[in-house]
């Protein structure tokens, strides 16, 4: 979702007179785009913002923002903790950046205006539409700062294009915010409820994509498959995607168990493109642990949805995501949760410790029942350690198969390229990175693990995009 938004802002940005430069040092403004899943990931991000800091001491003219999830859960207290920074711009302000980079722009009595922030005709600052809703600003020693917080129900982000990269694949968001209530999780509290966009605009999109050469598209939502558009549902939508010419592959993430039900399912198993992956975030393996995260399903019911897909698309690839040490986790419980990767063996898992966020309801738990840390740190290694096996143990089975893959790029070593799979593994094999967007036919040789090591079999499928 925050690649998407980058793509998104550069698109606004873009269409606002900005000119996108790669690396910071030829910026005139800089966006940090964040997330707040985590607090190892918002540490990672004060630092980033620091080292540019440095950029700014050489160039004070700069702009330093920090949009996205972190800069929504922290407001204005960001500018406090980094006062170097200028914007701090949560996911619904993103309409406004343009107007709110010129609102910054002309509070500045010291600033140069930034290269790219005029119109080219006219040399007017340009407004986008819809305005940069709440802006709380302020003036320090070193300029304006300003914050734009506001969560709007009505910002489905309709009518703004991203700016994407050239390639086979693209992400399309069809949902933002979730209507979920976690007890571990911050999305709600900075990314609002569940907005969904309009399926005849989705399609419209992807059609456009597709006649740009696009062949494989993600749709992204933070509970993807809730999604539900004037009586459309996701499977319908799904089905559609499935059908646009053109298109020959179609993910979808991060559904919710609960919303993964037998019309999604068998649109997965009729619709061709559709790919034979999964992604199924079980979080737990434990009733009395799921309960309290509030996930709303039990273990019971989650292995009757793994049946249930793995019935209709028996060559189906799951993967997961599973958190450890949730506050008041015993010992027993996160045994659970490993016979629970056990039991279904998903083909990869995406393993965290248990991050405590502000303002979410977990936090509220017992301090007693806060898992110590290094007790946290020996259940994830214990956790990856059999995941990691399991998925060892799945790839060597599936080693000797022939798998149609999608080059997208080039892999570590020279002469090397890097495809993946319709089941979202990865192989690597021979090639040039003239050959990026192609499909071919891999054998797959030996896996390291999680990935493959590939060679082509058969007919090549030259790209229809010039990437
Ligand atoms: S479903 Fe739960 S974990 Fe997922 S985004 Fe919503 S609140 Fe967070």
């Amino acid at each position: 979702m925050n690649i998407s938004d980058g793509e998104l802002m550069e698109g606004i940005l873009e269409r606002g007179g900005y000119e996108i430069v790669r690396a910071p040092e030829d910026a005139d403004v800089v966006l940090v785009n964040t997330c707040a899943i985590r607090e190892h990931a918002e540490t990672r991000v004060l630092g980033r913002v620091s080292q540019l800091n440095g950029l700014k001491r050489e160039r004070p003219d700069m702009v330093i923002g920090v949009t996205g999830c972190m800069a929504q859960r922290l407001g204005e207290t960001l500018l406090d903790q980094a006062p170097y920074v200028d914007l701090v711009m949560g996911p619904d302000g993103y309409r406004g950046l343009p107007d709110t980079l010129g609102r910054l722009e002309r509070a500045s009595s010291s600033r140069s205006r930034p290269r790219g922030l005029a119109d080219p005709d006219t040399g007017a600052i340009r407004v986008a539409p819809g305005g940069p809703g709440r802006i709380v600003e302020r003036r320090s020693k070193r300029g304006p700062q300003l914050a734009v917080l506001q969560l709007d129900m009505d910002e489905n982000y309709q009518g703004l294009e991203q700016r994407r990269a050239i390639g086979p694949s693209a992400w399309v968001p069809i949902q933002r915010g979730c209507d979920h209530r976690c007890t571990y999780c911050i999305v709600p509290y900075v990314r609002g409820g569940e907005k969904n966009r309009s399926a005849i605009d989705v399609l419209a999109e992807i059609r456009a994509l597709a006649e740009q050469g696009v062949t494989e598209v993600t749709l992204l939502g933070q509970t993807v498959n809730s999604y539900v558009w004037n009586g459309v549902g996701f499977p319908a939508l799904l089905r559609d995607v499935a059908r646009v010419d053109g298109i020959r592959r179609v993910r979808f993430t991060s559904p919710h168990p609960n919303d993964v039900t037998e019309e999604l399912v068998s649109v997965m198993a009729d619709e061709p493109a559709v790919c034979e992956q999964l992604h199924l975030p079980a979080q737990a393996g434990n009733d009395r642990t799921l309960k309290r995260m509030l996930r709303r399903y039990t273990v019971e019911s989650l292995l009757d949805k793994v049946d249930m897909v793995r019935t209709a698309v028996p060559d189906v690839a799951l993967s997961t995501d599973i958190i450890v040490a949730f506050p008041g986790e015993s010992d027993d419980e996160f045994r659970d949760t490993l016979e629970l990767m056990r039991a279904v063996r998903f083909d990869e898992a995406y393993t965290y410790k248990y991050s405590a966020r502000d303002g979410t309801p977990a936090t509220r738990l017992p301090q007693a029942d806060f898992v110590d840390p290094l007790e946290a740190q020996a259940r994830l290694e214990q956790l990856i350690e059999v995941s990691r096996a399991i998925q060892s143990e799945i790839n060597a089975g599936e080693v000797g198969r022939v798998e149609e893959v999608l080059v997208e790029g080039e892999g570590r070593d020279d002469g090397q390229i890097r495809g993946r799979t319709r089941r979202n593994k990865v192989v690597v094999f021979d090639g040039s990175r003239d050959r990026l967007g192609d499909y071919t036919h891999t054998l797959l040789k030996r896996t390291t693990g999680a990935t493959f090591v590939g060679s082509e079999v058969g007919a090549k499928e030259p790209a229809t995009v010039a990437v």
